[in-house]
């Protein structure tokens, strides 16, 4: 039975059949004896069809910043790419080297180091500078940190419920999108950065979708005032 291949033409039962068997191979490597793992998916001596499906489903390592990336407020589009940023899978100079891919170095926004991940997020004092009136816009009194400790604190947030959780969650994840968008905008369109304007549709991008959240409007006044 276990040497047996699941032959093409089988139908779909006995495919689904012998891909458990399997399933419940690969667990046998895993999860100790036989008689362990009956013990494990039997409740007062019988079988528990909970426990099997709760025993079978995939054990992957829970990471800190799925909160974040799954936050249902966060637009998809913006969570999109925080979720290849939290991955480090932009494609930075840094990363386009590797591959040998051949661009100007150096950081589109100052001009005065490379452009690695780190650099943009967000030891560039310019993007820092952003994140800085950002954070302080949304009453968080605190610098910016190194990118992991960022995404830790952030993480955090994510996890809260209330106003000014949810629009961090959202204004984070909209300065990575928005910063990475003027990157590409600068460098490949030679378009000049402008951070007021991308403060403005942040704000503005804010102010519209608070408009029609009752959580977001019990914000105090000050937080919809403009960034300094
Ligand atoms: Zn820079």
């Amino acid at each position: 039975m276990y040497l047996l291949r699941i032959p093409r033409n089988a139908s779909w039962v006995v495919r689904k059949v012998l891909e458990a068997r399997e399933q419940l191979r690969i667990r046998s490597h895993s999860h100790g004896t036989i008689s362990q793992q009956m013990q494990s998916i039997q409740l007062g001596g019988k079988f528990s069809i909970h426990k099997m499906y709760i025993s079978l489903l995939p054990n992957h390592p829970k990471v800190a910043w799925k909160y974040l990336t799954m936050h249902p407020r966060i637009h998809p589009r913006h969570r999109f790419i925080l979720w290849l940023a939290i991955q480090q899978r932009l494609a930075t100079v840094e990363r386009l080297l590797k591959v040998g891919i051949n661009v100007t170095p150096e950081c589109a926004f100052c001009g005065l180091h490379m452009e690695t991940f780190t650099h943009l997020f967000f030891e560039c004092r310019i993007t820092t500078n952003i994140w800085r009136r950002v954070l302080q816009w949304l009453g968080h009194n605190k610098q910016p940190m190194r990118w992991e400790d960022e995404v830790h604190w952030m993480s955090q947030i994510a996890k809260k419920k209330g106003g000014t959780a949810e629009i961090t969650s959202c204004a984070f994840a909209m300065v990575i999108y928005k910063l990475w968008q003027a990157r590409n905008n600068a460098r490949f369109q030679r378009k000049t950065f402008q951070p007021e304007l991308l403060i403005k549709d942040m704000v503005i991008h804010l102010h519209v979708r608070g408009r029609n959240n009752a959580t977001w409007r019990r914000r105090p006044q000050e937080i919809f005032n403009y960034p300094h």
